[in-house]
């Protein structure tokens, strides 16, 4: 897909699909259809039960079930360096791989932060050697994400950096963010922005709204997201260079986002399943599940969130995956650290809350979940011929509990934990080889 991008070396998969419905929705694919792989390559879409014998091909009953293209997720966070108790490039991938994603792009505020060439070149020495779907690294805006110095962005952007980010934080200096957007139209390399004004979310936990005031919790107003997004628009577009708003989760914000892309800014954003489907009246429950930055917000913000999907103001669904440990989530509300997992619910998330209720076809879902590498210059996986295979098969009326056989990912701060969905990830090819099978999923193998 991209050489900023790396994975470790599998076999070409030879595989036959037969009879699913093929759907790729950026080629107007919606068809019942034959798959054929050969080599890690898609050779052909032929029509149901006409695909050519391929020695030693598994071929699989693709009855009912979904192919399309694998998602791309451009905001996760592997915790390697440092933090390998939450999860590492293996379980990390293994996550991805289940959710149906064939490329993700991790996060740099580990510990120590990917802010120099040494650190970036050990974690893509060892994304070549553990991770199960091709993975690319961003590197930090500012040295140790101190938000203060500029990290070497060029010399970083040469060692392979997929874009910069300080991600966990916001860059809170404009002075600085306008000194990494010059560098960044140099260098290339998209700027991931994490917005949010510190002194406006003071040391807020929750959405500041009727819940927060009715709980008696510091909050965070969307106000600290807005301004924000409001203000590095203005630098981006002062400075020509490309920026990526994380993590929309405001109405204010996603106005902000369609008022700059007409005004010309070189702005691309997301949004996450969680913010899509979820408010803060979750947060009721003082169930630490429901903590991550930005806040789960208000109905009218969810539902602006889901407009901006629909018309495009909104580019791409990312999980913002950020796995923690046990003990730092069941601890008082207040206390426990932000973030949740997402990887191997997104799908499902969405179909269940969006697709089946009829707020938004399925083909759009498809599209925004697939479309996460653009902003970083990684075109989205096609199913035609001659493209490397990245597939996901998805059987849709699979119903399943989230986390009742456990998870992939090493933690199991799931929002959706217990949660009854529809449609599962059975099987998903990434850069030309099966890197996931659903333990259900039997395989058969004919020649
Ligand atoms: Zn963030
Ligand atoms: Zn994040």
């Amino acid at each position: 897909m991209s050489e900023l991008l790396i994975s470790r070396p599998s076999d070409p998969a030879d595989l036959v699909i037969a009879g699913a419905r093929v759907l790729d929705p950026r080629g107007d694919l919606d068809r019942a259809g034959d798959v054929v792989v050969r080599g890690g390559e898609i050779a052909e879409i032929s029509a149901p039960g006409s695909a050519p014998e391929i020695e030693g091909a598994e071929v699989v009953d693709g009855e009912g079930m979904l192919v399309t293209p694998a998602f791309v997720d451009p905001h996760v966070h592997f915790r390697v360096p440092g933090q390998e108790h939450k999860e590492d490039l293996q379980t990390g991938t293994r996550a991805a791989a289940a959710g149906g994603y064939c490329a993700v792009i991790a996060m740099a505020n580990t510990s120590p932060p990917i802010d120099s060439a040494s650190v970036l070149g050990s974690v893509r020495e060892l994304a070549e050697r553990e991770a199960a779907v091709p993975t690319g690294f961003v590197a930090t805006v500012s040295r140790g994400m101190d938000g203060e110095e500029l990290s070497e962005m060029a010399e970083l952007r040469d060692a392979g950096a997929a874009g910069f980010s300080d991600d966990g934080l916001p860059v809170a200096s404009a002075r600085l963010l306008r000194r990494a957007l010059q560098y960044q139209r140099l260098a290339g390399g998209v700027i991931a922005l994490h917005e949010e004004d510190p002194s406006l979310s003071g040391d807020g936990v929750m959405h500041e709204g009727e819940v927060s005031a009715m709980l008696g919790l510091a909050a965070i107003p969307s106000l600290s997201e807005t301004t924000m997004i409001a203000r590095d628009c203005s630098l981006a577009l002062h400075e020509k260079a490309a920026i990526h708003v994380q993590h929309l989760s405001a109405r204010s914000s996603v106005e902000a986002i369609a008022a700059a892309k007409a005004a010309g800014v070189r702005v691309s954003c997301e949004a996450t399943p969680h913010h899509l489907v979820l408010t803060d009246e979750a947060v009721r429950s003082l169930d630490a599940r429901f903590k991550m930055n930005p806040p789960l917000r208000a109905e009218d913000d969810r539902l602006a969130l889901i407009d901006g999907l629909r018309d495009g103001t909104i580019d791409c669904v990312a999980t913002d995956h950020a796995p923690h440990a046990l003990e730092e989530k069941e601890v008082p509300f207040e206390q426990a650290a932000m973030g949740v997992t997402g990887l191997e619910t997104a799908f499902a998330v969405l179909h269940t809350d969006l697709v089946l209720s009829g707020t938004l076809p399925l083909e759009l879902i498809v599209e925004r979940m697939t479309a996460g590498g653009e902003p970083f210059e990684i075109a989205a996986p096609r199913i035609e011929p001659g493209a490397e295979a990245n597939l996901a098969l998805i059987n849709p009326n699979l119903e399943w509990t989230v986390g009742a056989d456990g998870y992939e990912s090493r933690s199991e701060n799931s929002c959706f934990a217990g949660r009854e969905l529809t449609g599962r990830v059975l099987m998903t090819v990434a850069g030309g080889s099966v890197a996931y099978r659903q333990r259900s999923f039997a395989m058969g193998v004919a020649g």
